[in-house]
């Protein structure tokens, strides 16, 4: 009896490690061929001050259109991290971001965009001279490129974040820190790092009195260390006027915008700027 079932066990296990194998090859596959055939886009959601209402930066979110389903990269990216894959997302999200910006500067409305930088990428060793390649090919104003990398990342392997982070700072970058709050941050590295911004990931936003506590410290270590502060997902008034009062000054979130492709994001840059400061 016992033998049996220890059997059945084993066959079970099998069958779903054979499945979940079979899924991941299927998904590296699909991601080479969308790759290929440019089903990969790259969308833009605001980042706003409240004072003004007025679009501050950019962040670049990719976004896989198979068979006119749209994926997340929640769904992708975890998989390609797995493989070289990501390199090439990477690399096509850096690319679209750098053309974007060259649009946005010929219709005058320019704004720094910020792109998301997977541990594997950050830990590539040609990383460094792939966005120094790009700012050259592109003639990107570094300023206008910002990256944005977790906590966990950053404090992942410290010494090494520091060197990468100077050697891009050395080209002109700016950095954000991503999810702010989920990891484990040393106060003391992360002073030492060239970063300009800490957003505060939407877990906390979502019940903000419950995490009142949480928000207003990382208000009061960025405004210890000059930094900036962006409230991720903020859909509401009600949110935006509580993190207000509580001094953050920037947010970003379905209540300003969802993200959106590069033509709409560049109407709404247009029909903001043709819009009388408030
Ligand atoms: P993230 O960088 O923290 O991005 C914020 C996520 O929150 C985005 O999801 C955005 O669409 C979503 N969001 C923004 N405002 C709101 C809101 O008000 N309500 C709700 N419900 N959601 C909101 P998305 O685009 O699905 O991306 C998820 C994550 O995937 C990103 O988290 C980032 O870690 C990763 N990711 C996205 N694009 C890239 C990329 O190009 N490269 C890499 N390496 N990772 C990426
Ligand atoms: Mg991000
Ligand atoms: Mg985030
Ligand atoms: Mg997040």
């Amino acid at each position: 009896q016992a033998k049996r079932e220890g059997k059945n066990r084993y066959a079970r296990f099998s069958k779903d490690m054979h499945n979940e194998l079979y899924e991941k090859l299927r998904m590296e596959t699909g991601i080479r061929y969308g790759l290929l055939n440019r089903e990969f886009v790259v969308h833009y959601q605001p980042k706003v001050k409240i004072a003004t209402r007025r679009t501050s930066s950019l962040e670049a979110l990719v976004r896989w259109q198979k068979a006119g389903k749209m994926i997340s990269p929640g769904a992708f990216i975890p998989i390609a991290e797995e493989s070289n894959l990501i390199d090439e997302i990477c690399l096509f999200v850096l690319q679209e971001t750098c053309a974007f910006y060259t649009t946005m500067q010929q219709q005058g409305v320019a704004v720094p965009v910020s792109v998301n930088i997977s541990p594997r990428q950050f830990h590539n060793l040609d990383f460094v001279d792939i966005v120094e390649d790009l700012i050259r090919r592109f003639q990107i104003d570094p300023r206008y490129l910002e990256f944005e990398i977790t906590e966990t990342t950053a404090m992942h392997d410290v010494a090494y974040t520091l060197k990468i982070m100077h050697r891009l700072r050395d080209l002109g970058i700016y950095f954000s820190i991503d999810d702010f709050g989920t990891g484990y941050s040393s106060l003391g590295s992360l002073s030492k790092m060239p970063v300009n911004t800490l957003k505060i990931d939407k877990q906390f936003i979502d019940d903000l009195e419950t995490n009142s506590g949480i928000i207003s410290t990382i208000i009061a270590i960025s405004q210890q260390m000059r930094l900036n502060v962006v409230a991720e997902g903020v859909e509401t008034e009600e949110q935006l006027l509580r993190l207000d009062a509580m001094g953050c000054h920037e947010v970003q979130g379905y209540y300003f915008s969802r993200p959106m492709p590069s033509n709409s994001i560049l109407e709404y840059l247009l029909a903001e700027r043709n819009r009388p400061a408030q």
